[in-house]
């Protein structure tokens, strides 16, 4: 499709959020085993989403939902009839444009009708209704923002919001890491830059994804659900999400945000300005704590200066065996108000690393698939990271041992079954690590379950 005027433009934004209304928590939980009556007022996003994926990418709309679509164009989106036209004129698609004018001339049943009107009426309220920030944020962004020469008025930045949150498709959704409470991935894609990145798993599912979405024509199998647009491009392509950034505007409960757990903020190919507007959103969101995770140390530090740094955002830094310490020392050169590392993979003791200046580290073993030559940690690696927070009074977080299990932590992870037949991993002390897999208790070392966070957390642990 060309996107030459605004109005083309448009209609390919449009595109793609309707493609992705299509994958939402409310496709999962509606369109699976559900008849289109029950759906209820949700049907509209359903609708779209269904006519979109079959005008523009030419995947024929599902036997069961045939109906309700054809009532809802018939009945009540003359708007919509329009826009699907027109795009059925360009993409020129004469059979879809005629089955458009027969369906709109169709005597559709008047309840049903009545039913889609209002949930039409209910949808577009929702989705109009503007964006309302504490003066008292508004303010203290706007300071920040206006030192910087990111904006220029108030009316700017409160534009700039409002329109961010208006294109999002709903708040963030919650994460499976023990340690945040919201994903947020507004970047898709990265590159290998570290030993860490050998076995990336956000590469890993992309891949997977990537793959199945070519095969099945971008649903997850033939003929059925749609798959995330991202998952249309390779992994290496870095894609900015913008329709996404206004996600933690519409997120209400408080808690913990990981920002782009499958992509890395300071990636070479991610611009200054698409990063200053995260940072824009995350200081519009002081009931969230932002943690944003880095292997690009050296870009964070370059950048740094140019970033309204708001005291809800978290700054960390990956360091996965001694050769990235010096990670560390580049991020204790930021502004950041709270700064931690991530030492998973662990891939070698950190005893180079100097812990003052830090708040909190994150530690883990690597894990992966069966077939993935995944590297064993020793636990001593972890005991001493633990030590030596204990003395610099840093925040400890034991996130899983990894693949590998200790011979000394055998009964920590509540493995009591044989360890014969399973790989072995010899140490210079003697000692062994076997490889499970994943394992019950991975978040135990000597015992304890160790979940700390930065005190100035606490109102969120
Ligand atoms: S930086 Fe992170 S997301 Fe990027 S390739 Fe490495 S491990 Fe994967």
């Amino acid at each position: 499709m060309t996107t030459e005027t605004p109005l083309q433009l448009l209609k390919a934004k449009e595109a793609a959020n309707l493609a992705r209304c299509g994958t939402s928590t409310w496709w999962r939980k509606h369109s699976a085993g559900k008849t289109p009556a029950s759906v209820g007022s949700g049907a509209r996003f359903w609708v779209r989403a269904e006519i979109t994926a079959w005008i523009l990418h030419g995947m024929p709309p599902r036997k069961e939902w045939e109906p309700i679509w054809k009532q809802a164009l018939a009945s009540r989106m003359d708007d919509f009839n329009l826009w699907v036209a027109d795009t059925a004129t360009e993409k020129n698609r004469d059979t879809k444009l005629d089955d458009v004018t027969e369906m709109k001339s169709r005597n559709t049943h008047h309840a049903t009708r009545k039913k889609m009107a209002s949930a039409t009426s209910v949808g577009n309220k929702r989705r109009t209704r503007p964006l309302t920030l504490n003066q008292e944020v508004v303010d203290r962004v706007f300071d920040h923002a206006f030192d910087l020469g990111i904006a220029s008025s108030r009316e700017a930045l409160n534009m700039q919001l409002n329109q961010m949150y208006q294109q999002a498709p709903r708040g963030l959704i919650r994460s499976q890491i023990s340690w945040t409470t919201y994903g947020w991935a507004c970047i898709v894609g990265c590159t290998a830059c570290s030993s860490g990145c050998i076995f990336c798993y956000a590469k890993m599912l992309h891949d997977r994804r990537h793959e199945i979405y070519l095969k099945n024509n971008g649903c997850w199998k033939p003929d059925g659900k749609r798959m995330p647009v991202q998952y249309a491009k390779p992994f290496g392509e870095i894609q900015l999400l913008t329709e996404r950034l206004g996600m933690p505007l519409r997120t209400r409960t408080p808690g913990r945000v990981f920002v782009n757990a499958s992509s890395d903020v300071f990636h070479e190919e991610v611009p200054i300005d698409y990063i200053q507007k995260m940072f824009l959103v995350m200081g519009s969101c002081p009931h969230l704590r932002f943690q944003i995770l880095t292997k690009r140390a050296k870009r964070l530090h370059e950048l740094a200066d140019r970033l309204p740094w708001f005291d809800n955002i978290e700054m960390g830094v990956t360091v996965d065996d001694h050769n990235a310490v010096k990670r560390a020392e580049l991020l204790k050169q930021t502004p950041a108000k709270t700064k931690w590392v991530s030492a998973e993979p662990l891939l070698s003791p950190l005893r180079e690393m100097n812990l003052s200046g830090l708040d909190w580290v994150v530690a883990g073993g690597e894990t992966g698939a069966k077939e993935q030559k995944i590297r064993a940690a020793h636990p001593d690696w972890y005991r001493e990271l633990r030590a030596a927070c204990r003395e610099a009074n840093v925040a400890f977080f034991f996130k899983q041992t990894g693949d590998w299990v200790h011979e000394s932590q055998l009964a920590d992870t509540g493995l009591t079954g044989s360890t014969a037949g399973r790989p072995i991993h010899e140490w210079p002390d003697g000692t062994r690590s076997f490889r499970f897999g994943r394992v019950i208790r991975h978040d135990i070392l000597d015992g304890q379950k160790l979940q700390e966070y930065p005190t100035n957390w606490a109102s969120l642990n």
